[in-house]
């Protein structure tokens, strides 16, 4: 049983397009959620702030100081998605985009952690072939505020047509320590198995990264190690990604790879993310971005931001079995047949279902998952 006195409190940050949507929808289980945790002696709390297209709209601008104070100041933060058509021809330092990422500086979160599951009844969404995705379950933690997209120097000099361009790959062995170390910790709660990608055989930077991550493995000896280079990673990704449990690698190839594992997934709506740092809150977001094409419809899956919930739960509040019983609530309701638009392929016994009516069912399945269980066990949290 927790303190009894704890209280958790959160910031939601909608944003734009389906954002809100996907948010309210992540509230109605949120709101389930705090029931429980309630008669446990656990408070949970929450207000929205602006982020993005909808902060400009407010106060001119993507992050607002009260935004990013509220944010700072609270146990973890869930965000929807930013960016429209309407922002797009802003200087880049003024768009949507611009808040996200100066959140995530901010906030210190250089660890991201990507999940990529297969949930029942969504194997069809993959375009893989069943024997290659069959027990498919990855993490994949990606280094993200170090890097490629960071180092410097960077820029463009002279004029075509000799024109030229740098970036500039850089690592510290400190900033590939710590991520490091929330990858082998995130082994240890799964199958005890790390894979570190790198390119050693060209970078100097990989050279370093293998050598710090071969370092911090001989402080987890239940953890087993192995190496792969980037371009032979990309392609066992498609081939076998039931092989791999935690996958760790830098900025640049965990964007790409992460991409790549989506893509093997099949289903954009349902993916979920977290961003972690030392001490401060984390960010929880969807993987998906706004999607203005069907913003407002009622149409969007908001199963990638209820999942991120779930990750909330885990990793900021500690609540592991709330956070198993959110995830087994999205399966429940996905072994009932419950689509939204996006991840129905139009099979018997599915029934299509919009934003607000997915949340609402997640909850009662998280309520019924709660109520069985809390019977079994009264401090089950
Ligand atoms: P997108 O992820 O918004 O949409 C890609 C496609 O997937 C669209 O057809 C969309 O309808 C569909 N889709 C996405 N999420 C869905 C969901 N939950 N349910 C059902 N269908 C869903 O990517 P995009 O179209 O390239 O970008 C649109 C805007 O979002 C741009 O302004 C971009 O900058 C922004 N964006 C924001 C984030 C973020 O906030 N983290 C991430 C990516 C893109």
């Amino acid at each position: 049983m927790k303190d009894q006195s704890e209280t958790h409190q959160l910031v939601l940050l909608p944003g734009d397009g389906i954002g809100p949507e996907v948010i309210k929808a992540a509230e109605t289980v949120m709101r389930t959620a705090r029931e429980y945790l309630h008669r446990e002696g656990i408070e949970l709390s929450w207000e929205a702030k602006p982020i993005g297209g909808a902060a400009i709209e407010e106060a001119g601008k993507p992050l607002p100081e009260e935004t990013l104070s509220a944010a700072q100041a609270a146990k973890a933060v869930l965000l929807g998605a930013v960016g429209g058509p309407q922002w797009d021809r802003l200087a880049p330092h003024e768009r949507p985009e611009a808040g996200l990422l100066g959140l995530r500086r901010a906030l210190s979160v250089y660890a991201n952690l990507r999940p990529a599951a297969l949930l029942p009844g969504l194997e069809g969404q993959s375009p893989l072939r069943p024997s290659a995705i069959q027990g498919l379950d990855v993490l994949l933690v990606r280094e993200l505020t170090g890097g490629v997209y960071f180092g410097e120097p960077r820029g463009r000099s002279g004029e075509s047509p000799s024109r030229s361009a740098i970036d500039t790959m850089a690592y510290e062995e400190g900033e590939i320590r710590r991520v490091a170390h929330v990858a082998f910790r995130s082994a240890q709660r799964r199958q005890g198995r790390v894979t570190s990608v790198d390119k050693r055989n060209v970078l100097e930077t990989s050279r370093l990264w293998r050598e710090v991550v071969e370092d911090v493995a001989k402080e987890y000896p239940d953890v087993t190690v192995e190496h792969q280079l980037v371009d032979s990673m990309a392609m066992l990704l498609v081939l076998k990604p039931h092989m791999f449990d935690v996958v760790l690698t830098e900025n640049m190839f965990g964007d790409i790879l992460s991409d790549e594992l989506g893509g093997v997934v099949g289903s954009l709506g349902v993916m979920a993310s977290a961003s972690l740092g030392d001490d401060g809150p984390g960010l929880y977001e969807p993987v998906h971005g706004s999607a203005p094409d069907i913003a407002g419809k009622d149409m969007a899956n908001p199963l990638g931001a209820i999942l991120s919930l779930a990750m909330l739960a885990e990793h900021s509040l500690d609540l592991p079995l709330l956070a198993r019983s959110i995830e087994g609530a999205v399966k429940e309701v996905l072994r009932q047949g419950l689509r939204t638009k996006d991840i129905s392929d139009g099979s018997q016994g599915e029934k299509v279902i919009g934003t607000r009516e997915m949340g609402e069912r997640v909850a009662d399945a998280l309520a019924q998952n709660l109520h069985s269980r809390q019977a079994l066990n009264a401090t089950y949290f």
